[in-house]
């Protein structure tokens, strides 16, 4: 299965608080996306590994994800090592995914800006030829460099690179957020487990005033930040431009689509070359050499680009060893 965009978090729950409202408007826009959580989260004060496994899997069903994975890394003591990076090597090169989101490079919990240079090493390192993968059947992967990764901002507030209008989906993303019952407020359940500096009322109350603050600049209601590895290119100036009142974004994004940069458009596939021409393609005019003066020898109709080899043909044939040969190419319109 190939997808548009792979969704990276060390946590279960860090890409549904931070791009999950990004990844609901590129699916409206018909871009297909997979979720890859590192680690099971299982040193959470809050619930298990067990129980944070099934409600990350209801938070992708709520998202519409092709695909969630976990990697199984030891949550909080992960290296940066080449057989970590070679787990995520094979599952960028299983789905080839032309964009990753990837955890903040910086941030509070000290696991995201780790799994950050991880997952951006590990995009650089799939891309290489002579590093050999191979899949769950055993046979070796081809080798796949996403064309773009980006930093989602997750708890510290760093400067954006640009944001996404995400306030047609910022009910649903909170809908995916509370999937994680065990990790955050339930007013059902106000009381679940130690107290945890996201498991309160105050901390969905940030969630919304950050995607307020990221909005604002953009006089947009709701949006999520991000950071890239490389400066951006936009290949319209209207990229990122609200047109009226009504939603709409210019550069593309169409029907009320995000504005996107043209990185991640999907390649336009080009017309395929003219067919050449029918009929006579030219002649080759052979001519041999003899005793300092050439005498006009043979013509060759071009039926194909095999002339060359017609040429060796002639040159094999029994000719005094006195005499050799030259070639001159004449295009169809001056070979009558
Ligand atoms: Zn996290």
């Amino acid at each position: 299965m190939k997808i548009d965009i792979l969704a990276v978090g060390i946590h279960p729950d860090d890409v549904e608080l931070s791009a999950s409202g990004t990844l609901l408007r590129q699916a409206n826009l018909g871009y297909s996306f997979g979720l890859l959580d590192l680690s099971l989260g299982e040193l959470g004060s809050r619930g298990s590994a067990e129980l944070r496994t099934l409600e990350a899997q209801a938070a992708a069903d709520i998202l519409g994800a092709a695909f969630r994975e976990q990697l199984d890394l030891p949550d909080g003591f992960f290296a940066h090592s080449p057989e970590n990076m070679l787990k995520i090597v094979r599952v960028i090169r299983q789905y080839q995914p032309h964009i990753v989101l990837c955890n903040a490079p910086d941030d509070r919990h000290p696991d995201h800006g780790r799994a950050a240079k991880l997952v951006v090493d590990a995009c650089f390192y799939s891309g290489l030829i002579k590093i050999e993968t191979r899949d769950t059947e055993g046979k070796v992967q081809a080798p796949w460099r996403p064309k773009s990764v980006f930093h989602y901002i997750q708890d510290k507030q760093l400067t954006p690179d640009f944001i996404v209008d995400i306030t047609p989906y910022f009910d649903k993303k909170m809908q995916a957020i509370l999937a994680f019952g065990s990790q955050f407020y339930d007013p059902n359940n106000p009381d679940d487990g130690p107290r945890t500096p996201i498991s309160g009322k105050e901390f969905l109350d940030f969630m919304e005033a950050k995607a307020r603050v990221f909005g604002r600049p953009a006089q947009v209601q709701f949006a999520e930040g991000f950071i890239g590895t490389r400066t951006p290119a936009v290949g319209n100036l209207f990229f990122g431009v609200k047109l009226g009142g009504g939603g709409d974004w210019g550069g593309g994004g169409g029907g009320g689509g995000a504005p996107l940069p043209s990185l991640i458009e999907k390649p336009k596939k080009s017309a395929p070359p003219p067919p050449p021409p029918p009929g006579d393609l030219g002649c080759l005019k052979i001519f041999a050499f003899h005793s300092g003066y050439s005498k006009y020898f043979r013509r060759i109709p071009l039926k194909n680009s095999r002339s060359s080899s017609q040429v060796a043909r002639i040159s094999d044939s029994k000719l005094p060893s006195s005499i050799c040969l030259r070639s001159k190419l004449v295009p169809a319109n001056r070979s009558k």
